[in-house]
């Protein structure tokens, strides 16, 4: 037992703890949880928890199907559920092989590995989501467009707004759970609210994700109304990204900070920053995973559609915030494609590996652009060697499936069962006839 494993049996004493969730991510990224009695965490932790995986998207195939679940006792929080109740805790968990070797299908030791290998590096990744959602009125009946909850813009202080309220009520939440806020704000469509997490070490952010996702959607049910992640729910408003700002430390110091250089970009920021840029289209399929991702893309509204870096440039794919006077720690990179939908620990775990790689391979990061690409002409873009990113889940996962560097830092199992499981959504969308094909063909033709 180390000393945050005695803790947590501690806390759950102490704190007369009756359920301990166990929590831990499929491939795709959707949180599963299996709660345990107060007794059998020390077996848990110790040894892990046996489970049927062949269940779970993405963890084994049929022929085995037995795995583990271990909670990783640095993640214990009490859980803040309404009217009060203290009985229950979470922990995260790695999920295990029944020999006890990492399983091929964790999401979480994908993340671990890449972080593992920035440390041989002499390297920590850090992460700051910006996470946007929309809030709409109860439903039930999802062939009705959803209804925002008020018609709120950007930074709008709305007079006896829920939106506030429901947000000082996530904050209050997330802080319970040990996830400090930055920021949290209206956002620019109707009912659409961002809530941004203070940067942390990788692995704690896309931990933390998870727990935002469920943490919001939760009090959402509490007041009856409904919290949405889909990248692009309405088709005249802004699209919800997750825009993350990273950034590498040696040690205390921040490696992307120098002193007197253009935008205070050191060398190994500019080359982590190129890195991004040159893997961009092969990742994205991790990055927006749904085949309504790439409405937020390409839907306009400050969503990034092409590959380029900027300054004061919100429709680049990266963009490197004015650096503050005197607060090295913050410099850093915003990378602005990803959606608050997908599996944040693959998505980091690319991110960072694609980064490092432009370390690696020493690449020159090329001018910035600082117009905004989308007034530029296909000509123009191609005369300044701007790619655009996938159209569509469809050209995404084409881009993906011939990449040897994707599939090296998800490992082959994620990699392929990915894959398929994208390839079978995009087969099922391609056979739909929607609502904009019956309005606009049935009456012409
Ligand atoms: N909603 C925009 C997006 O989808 C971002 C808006 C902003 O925060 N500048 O990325
Ligand atoms: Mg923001
Ligand atoms: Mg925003
Ligand atoms: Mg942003």
């Amino acid at each position: 037992m180390n000393k945050q494993q005695e803790f947590a049996l501690q806390a759950v004493e102490e704190n007369d703890i009756h359920f301990i969730r166990l929590w831990f991510a499929d491939v795709l990224g959707q949180l599963k949880s299996v709660a345990i009695a107060p007794g059998e965490l020390e077996d848990a932790l110790e040894e892990g928890i046996g489970f049927d995986g062949s269940a779970i998207e993405g963890l084994t195939r049929v022929s085995e199907d037995d795995m583990l679940v271990r909670p990783d006792a640095s993640t214990f929080q009490i859980l803040p559920l309404p009217g009060g109740d203290h009985s229950t805790a979470r922990m995260f968990c790695d999920i295990l092989t029944p020999e006890g070797e990492p399983s091929m299908g964790d999401s979480r030791h994908v993340l671990r590995a890449a972080l593992d290998k920035a440390k041989g590096q002499g390297f920590s990744f850090y992460c700051h989501p910006e996470i946007e959602f929309y809030l709409f009125e109860h439903q039930t009946d999802w062939t009705q467009p959803p209804v925002p909850i008020d018609e709120g813009g950007y930074f709008d202080q709305v007079p006896r707004s829920s939106s506030m309220d429901f947000r000082r009520a996530a904050v209050g939440q997330l802080e319970q759970l040990g996830i400090p806020v930055e920021f949290s704000h209206h956002e620019a469509g109707p009912g659409q609210n961002e809530i941004d997490l203070r940067h942390t070490d990788a692995l704690s952010a896309a931990d933390n994700v998870m727990t935002f996702r469920t943490i919001v959607k939760e009090i959402s049910l509490d007041r009856g109304i409904y919290a949405s992640f889909m990248p692009k729910p309405l088709v005249d408003q802004p699209g919800s990204g997750m825009h993350t700002h990273l950034s590498l430390f040696e040690g205390d110091s921040n490696a992307f900070y120098a002193a007197g250089e253009e935008f205070s970009m050191s060398q190994t920021a500019r080359q982590f920053t190129a890195g991004i840029l040159y893997h961009a289209q092969e990742i994205t399929a991790v990055m927006n995973q749904f085949v309504n991702s790439y409405k937020r893309l390409w839907g306009g509204a400050e969503a990034p559609s092409y590959v380029c870096w900027g300054h004061n440039n919100r429709s680049a794919l990266l963009r490197v915030p004015q650096y503050k006077p005197g607060k090295i720690n913050s410099a850093r990179v915003e990378f602005r494609a990803l959606d608050p939908t997908c599996n944040p620990y693959l998505a980091y775990a690319l991110l960072l590996a694609s980064g490092l790689d432009g370390i690696d391979k020493q690449l020159e990061l090329e001018d910035p652009t600082d117009d905004d690409v989308w007034e530029l002409t296909d000509a123009e873009r191609q005369a300044m060697g701007i790619k655009p990113l996938p159209g569509s889940l469809d050209s995404a996962l084409k881009q993906m499936e011939k990449s040897e560097f994707v599939a090296s830092v998800l490992g082959e199992h994620v990699f392929e069962y990915f894959l398929r499981n994208k390839h079978a959504e995009w087969a099922q969308y391609r056979q739909q006839v929607t609502q904009y094909e019956l309005t606009r063909y049935l009456p012409r033709l």
